[in-house]
């Protein structure tokens, strides 16, 4: 089969790059192994849209996605779910050292203002009135009133849809085996189904498959996040999209009252199932994190607890958006290192303005190959570099 572009993993990325681009009236192909937003785009529960304490580098990309979020829900085929709630960072105490407290919270804030990204030190007093049920201990809060949050499975189906609309053909079940090359250029992408020939790109958004698609060490340690999903049975309420500043926590509200709790806690790979498995000592560390901070949900009822969707990471955080090092025409977009989806709106404007013009925006440079010390050339077809 024959196209333009073929894209290989239908998540957040993979369907929306197929959007942009046959928006822009290109004929592409989109590659999934097993269905639309079966991997870490998927899954129970909600996804924080914030831009509030992400790193320097990402913050152009984070402030332009604040205002892309707004407007998906009117050019997709369906809702996104996203609400602008506004985030906040909570500081329990003063945190001795170079990271947390107060005094670090002004200077994030400071470097948050400068790069467009608004952001607010708020005293007790002014968050009480914001998060009423917020434990007496927190003295401060970051407040950044422009993040929020979106549901990660309607977006990708509403992005999978709109591309289809669009013209692009999204097949399911059909997993990307290996590439033939023709000197520094991808020819062919082999797959069960058989060959497919992409005349301009092959872009990889495979997540934790992306290695071993392209054939390249890309350094990168696959995670496992877990999320809990509970029901208070104390009357309470949870307004902004939480994080704290010293404790591993993220709250989000869902509609119907619940509570999503997550925050960096992790659960287990099981490399014989080839699934994430819940660590149920984990479950209840997170649970305390979160009643610490809001005393109401003592008692909450756990609904859901999920750990089955995989993320890759890189070693500094940041995502790796580049062209694969010895070729003309294999991208690689991967490595969200768990926050992928916030940025999306703005890495799949960026990318298809570098794959339809051939000159990489300013604004995807600090995500290069080149930081990484190990860039070999692309079909060496070594292994992922997992670090466990
Ligand atoms: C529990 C959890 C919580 C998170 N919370 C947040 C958050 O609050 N905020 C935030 O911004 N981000 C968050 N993230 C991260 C965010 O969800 C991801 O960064 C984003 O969804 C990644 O999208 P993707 O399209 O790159 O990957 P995926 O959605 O994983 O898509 C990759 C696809 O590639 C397919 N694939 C793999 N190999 C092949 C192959 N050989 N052939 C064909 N297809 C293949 C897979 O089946 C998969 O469907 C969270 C992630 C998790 C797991």
């Amino acid at each position: 089969m024959k196209c333009e572009y073929l894209i290989v993993g239908g998540g957040v990325y993979g369907c929306g790059l197929a959007w942009q681009l046959t928006s822009r009236g290109h004929d592409v192909v989109v590659l999934e192994r097993d269905s639309v937003a079966s991997g870490s785009s998927g899954g129970p529960g909600a996804r924080g849209v914030r831009a509030g304490g992400r790193d320097p580098r990402e913050l152009p990309l984070a402030r332009h996605a604040q205002e892309l979020w707004p407007s998906l829900d009117g050019l997709l085929d369906g809702s996104t779910g996203y609400r602008k709630t506004g985030g906040l960072t909570l500081v329990e105490r003063e945190v001795v050292g170079v990271r947390g407290g107060r005094v670090s919270m002004s200077a994030r804030a400071w470097v948050q203002n400068r790069a467009g990204v608004e952001t607010h030190v708020l005293t007790a007093q002014e968050l009480r009135e914001l998060e009423p049920h917020v434990s007496t201990d927190v003295t401060h809060a970051l407040y950044c009133p422009n993040d929020g949050v979106a549901t990660q499975e309607a977006t990708t189906r509403a992005l999978a849809s709109a591309a289809r609309t669009a013209g692009a053909r999204i097949l399911e079940e059909t997993e990307v085996i290996s590439m033939t090359w023709d000197g520094d250029r991808v020819a062919t992408v082999i797959t069960a189904r058989g060959p497919f020939d992409p005349s301009r790109a092959v872009v990889v958004t495979a997540n934790t498959g992306s290695a071993a698609v392209v054939g390249h060490a890309i350094p990168t340690w696959r995670v496992v996040p877990q999320v809990i999903v509970v029901r208070p049975t104390r009357s309470m309420s949870i307004e902004h999209l939480v994080g704290h500043d010293s404790r591993s926590l993220s709250l989000k509200s869902g509609r119907d009252g619940t509570v999503q709790i997550s925050g960096g806690w992790r659960g287990r790979w099981n490399d014989v199932t080839g699934r994430g498995e819940v660590d149920p000592a984990v479950v209840s560390q997170a649970l305390d994190q979160a009643v610490a901070v809001y005393p109401s949900l003592a008692d909450a009822q756990v609904l859901t607890v999920d750990a089955s969707r995989d993320e890759a990471c890189s070693p500094d955080g940041i995502p790796i958006v580049d062209l694969l090092p010895g070729s003309k025409n294999l991208y690689l977009a991967a490595n969200w290192s768990a926050h992928g989806f916030a940025l999306f709106p703005a890495v799949i404007e960026s990318l298809t303005d570098w794959l339809c013009s051939g000159k990489r925006p300013e604004i995807l440079e600090p995500f290069a190959f080149g930081r990484f010390p190990i860039a070999s050339p692309a079909r060496a077809h070594r292994p992922i570099f997992v670090v466990p």
